[in-house]
């Protein structure tokens, strides 16, 4: 929590909107036993050990979206620490994807041709219990933007860097005046063409969405694409639309992606209605990723015939660009791999 907290003090007597979003940061809910309470759910739903493996963090916006009582609700799964956890699951590993061979410099990983992933900061704003990321020695990325020069400078000296990612953690962690002075840096890299920003914090706190950060995206010489990650409809409510609607009247395109999680999307009618709210505000299906393979998150896994089988359902009964591509992150290949 060091950058989020830090620069809460040092934004503390600025006036609002930075208030609001950063107050929700700070009121999340920590802790395994209080979510359950908030819930009217038993405490023993939950997990010490898993929750002390990955600690509990969830925003209370997004907790007040999910229906009291029910154990299974697909918004609660994504956050409740759970003794399945410990599971010693065949091919789960705590590095899933390769992250760390294929990182340069701190903070760059540099996988495929023409863009690279830059771990703005090891911060998120609700802790999902599927991340692949949820053991990345997040101690080692940069913390503040001298720490980022390395990287920066390695992105100016290779010419075939059309795009940087900025990802994380949720890289809309850091404050607007930080994510503004990044933005700067890298819009003086004549060969850098678009900076992607890939974040769940426009979905678990809205109030991100401030026009501050709008301003300083469409203030740039390149070009800003947003990426959310949503896993299900219940997610988009108001708020979260009207947060996205910000984004897309300053004509910045707006993608989503999403995990195939058993329990929480794994059925037809709950990626169909997930894709239907989606492009119903705007936001196109860009993904549907099949779970990393990470220690913890097995009893998350769908197989992928279930996958593929889910996917020729959706294509019979939405438009063809309301259906994600099928994807799986396979370490050493030259793309995401492409499933359906
Ligand atoms: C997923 C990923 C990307 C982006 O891939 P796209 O197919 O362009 O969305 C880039 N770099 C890394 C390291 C990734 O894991
Ligand atoms: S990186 Fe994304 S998926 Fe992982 S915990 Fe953070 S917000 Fe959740």
């Amino acid at each position: 929590m060091a950058i989020v907290a830090s620069d809460l003090s040092s934004v503390r007597a600025t006036p609002s909107p930075y208030l609001s979003w950063q107050a929700a940061v700070k009121s999340a809910i920590r802790d395994a036993g209080e979510l359950c309470r908030e819930l009217k759910l038993p405490p023993e739903l939950a997990s010490r050990s898993a929750a002390d493996s990955f600690r509990v963090f969830a925003p209370r916006g997004f907790v007040a979206k999910m229906v009291p009582g029910d154990p299974a609700d697909p918004l609660l799964l994504q956050v409740l620490p759970r003794a399945d956890e410990a599971e010693q699951a065949d091919g789960f590993v705590r590095d899933a994807v390769g992250d760390l061979d294929a990182t340069r410099v701190p903070g760059l990983i540099h996988k495929y041709h023409g863009r690279v992933l830059l771990i703005a900061t090891g911060v998120c704003a609700v802790h999902c219990r599927y991340c692949f990321r949820r053991h990345f020695p997040y101690e080692d990325a940069p913390k503040s933007l001298a720490a980022w020069r390395p990287a920066i400078e390695t992105i100016a000296r290779d010419k075939s860097v059309e795009e940087v990612i900025l990802s994380g953690g949720d890289p809309l962690s850091l404050v607007d005046h930080l994510l503004e002075r990044l933005f700067e840096e890298l819009d003086r890299i004549s060969h850098v063409k678009r900076v992607r920003i890939h974040t769940r914090l426009p979905i678990v706190i809205p109030e991100r969405v401030t026009d501050e950060f709008v301003r300083c995206l469409t203030a740039m010489r390149i070009a800003p694409i947003v990426v959310v990650h949503a896993n299900h409809a219940r997610e988009l409510a108001e708020d979260v639309s009207t947060a996205l609607a910000k984004l897309r009247q300053a004509g910045i395109p707006i993608l989503n992606q999403t995990v195939l999680l058993r329990g929480v999307n794994d059925q037809v009618d709950s990626l169909v209605d997930l894709s239907r709210a989606l492009v119903n505000v705007g936001v196109m299906p860009y993904y549907l990723h099949q779970l990393d393979r990470v220690a913890g998150a097995s009893h998350f896994e769908v197989p992928v015939a279930r996958g593929l089988e889910l996917v020729e359902q959706l294509r019979s009964k939405l438009p063809g660009y309301a259906v994600p591509r099928y994807v799986q992150e396979v370490a050493g290949e030259s793309g995401k791999r492409i499933l359906a």
